[in-house]
This record gives C-alpha cells, structure tokens and sequence, in this order.
C-alpha cells in the first residue's frame, strides 16, 4: 500500500492560475511515484471561472477532488473545508496562486520520512511584499507571540506538511473563529521547518488589503490571548494611584497655600482623557463580547453547495 498525500488548496479568484497549478502538482505527483498524490481543491466562492476549470481538472486529473464552498467563506474556512476532506497519511494545505512551490513538497516527505510530524516552510524573505507589509508582519508576530501562550513562528504561513495525526488534531478544535496559523501552533507536535522561495503571484491580485490583515491581526490576537482584557486591571490600578496622590497633594497645597483658582482647560483635558481611556477598554471588550456572539451560534464554518470525487461523493 502506498502512503496517500493530500494536498489541500484554497481557490478565490484564480482563473488564471488553475491550469498551471495542477500541471506543477501533476509533474510533481509523477516525479513521485512512491506516493498517491489526491488534491483538495475548494473553490470559494469565485466570481470569475474558477470553478469550472476546477471541474474540468477533475475531469482531467484522477485524483482532484473539487470542492465548492456555497459563497465565499473567507481562507481560513476553505482550508478547514479542504482539511475535513483529505484522507492522507500526510496533508500539505498550499496557496493556488503558485506562491507556494508544489517542488517543495518533495523535501517536505523526506523530512516527513525521518520522524517529523510537521514540516514547515519558512519563507527566506518577503520581497514581495511592501515595506509597511514586512515591519506590520514583523511587529505582529513580535507583539502576539509577547502575549499569547503559544508563539507562531514568523514567516511561516499554511504551506507546510502535516502528519495524519495533527489533522485529526485540528478537526477536533471545535472554534468557528479559525485562525489556522494559530490553531497550527496550538496543536503543537514534532516540527521541523524548511526555507523556501516565496515567488510572486502566477496572475490576479492578492485578496488580502490593509483592512483584512488588520482584522486577521486581532483575530490571532483575541483567539490565543486574553491579555488585552486583563491589562484594563492595570490601567485602572494606576489611574487610581495616580488620582489619590494628585488629590493629597491638592490637599496639602491647598492648606497650605489657600484655595486656587480652579483650572478650567486642565479639567477638560483629563476628563476627555479618561472619558477616551474608558472608551477605548469597551471597545477591547466589545472585540471579545463580538466573538463570543458569533462562537455561542455555533454555525458551520462553511458550506457546500457540491463537490465530486471525494469519499463523501
Ligand atoms: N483565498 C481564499 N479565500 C479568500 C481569499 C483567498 O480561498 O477569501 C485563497 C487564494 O485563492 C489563495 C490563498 O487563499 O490560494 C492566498 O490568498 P492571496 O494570494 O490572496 O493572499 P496572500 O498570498 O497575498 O497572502
Ligand atoms: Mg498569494
């Protein structure tokens, strides 16, 4: 019997990437003979041709299994999508747009062979990316690994090998906020991480504007981290300390020296101040409260309007 290997790719508006992509897995899969290569790919929710270019890969290729999410459910959701569905001893999640070389997969089941439970990739560098691109990616790792209890290493993305028991790991996390890098680091296992060529996109635009990774940021913040709450404690503390000795030395100053005359722009000032502080401690809790909301529902994480070639089908 030979070893299955699942590869699971998101697909988002990436008509022009379809074919390239699985002729590269495809040459991949046959310098490889040793291995059953089956490809997840979830279409979600494109707007342009994607999906029947996947069908017709499907049609094509024996072992693609097409998935088509009912609308578009965000990365996060496709891959948990394709995750639920691989069957393999081994399962690599890989972006479509051919930034993530299928070439590299070989390393990946070496290191695999040895005993590694996940393989990751590193990318060596970020010159595709902006440089406010790389300092806010660098600055976030930084801060979330500072406050949450697990660390996600910097410069790894979703490209990397996981062994059939850190799949079935990942399905038994119940959250519908799937933050997968998170979520990866979470499950822990044996790692060992492989430098890789971060090329540029094969064709389109990346999905993810300043807004998304903004919003991806607090989410991998608010899913391994409760230190932005409990630091309002703190604040408060100080701001309290603070309050009691300016008010002793009002006290002092006015027995000793009578009465002021009573500032009128300071007063503005701090109470703008503070009215701003507690504002700002709301709106901490509102991210967390919003989560709960939408947690508590216990919606699916996605759905299928159909798919064909998977066991299920
Ligand atoms: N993607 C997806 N759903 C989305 C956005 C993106 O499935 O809502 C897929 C996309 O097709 C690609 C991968 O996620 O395979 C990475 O997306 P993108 O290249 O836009 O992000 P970047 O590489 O810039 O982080
Ligand atoms: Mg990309």
């Amino acid at each position: 019997m030979k070893k299955v290997v699942s590869l699971v790719a998101p697909f988002y508006n990436e008509s022009g990437n379809v074919s390239e992509f699985f002729r590269r897995v495809n040459d991949v899969a046959a310098a490889l003979p040793q291995y059953d290569f089956e490809v997840i790919a979830v279409n979600d929710g494109s707007r342009d041709n994607t999906w029947n270019e996947l069908l017709e890969a499907h049609r094509r290729y024996p072992r693609v299994h097409v998935v088509d999410l009912s609308r578009n459910f965000g990365k996060e959701a496709a891959l948990t999508a394709g995750l639920d569905r691989a069957m393999g001893d081994a399962v690599v999640p890989i972006d479509s747009d051919l930034q993530h070389p299928p070439e590299l997969i070989a390393d990946m089941l070496a290191q695999w062979e040895k005993g590694a439970e996940v393989v990751l990739a590193q990318r060596t560098d970020r010159v595709t990316d902006g440089a406010l691109q790389k300092l806010t990616a660098v600055q976030f790792y930084r801060f979330h690994n500072k406050i949450s209890n697990i660390q996600v290493p910097a410069n790894v993305g979703d490209f990397r090998l996981m062994d059939k028991a850190v799949v079935e790991a990942l399905r038994k996390l119940p959250e519908n906020h799937r933050f997968m890098k998170g979520l990866f680091a979470w499950v822990g296992f044996r790692t060992v991480t492989i430098p890789y060529d971060h090329g540029p996109r094969g064709a389109g635009v990346s999905s993810f504007n300043f807004w998304k990774l903004w919003n991806l940021a607090l989410e991998g913040i608010t899913s391994f981290s409760t230190a932005p709450l409990k630091i309002w404690t703190y604040v408060g503390l100080g701001a309290s300390v603070f309050a009691l000795l300016y008010a002793l030395l009002i006290t002092v100053k006015t027995m000793l020296f009578g009465i002021d005359v009573p500032g009128y722009a300071s007063l503005m000032v701090s109470v703008m101040f503070i009215g701003g502080v507690q504002l700002i401690g709301i709106g901490v809790l509102g991210e967390y409260i919003g989560r709960i909301y939408h947690e508590v529902k216990r919606r699916p994480v996605y759905l299928v309007r159909e798919s064909h070639g998977g066991a299920k089908d």
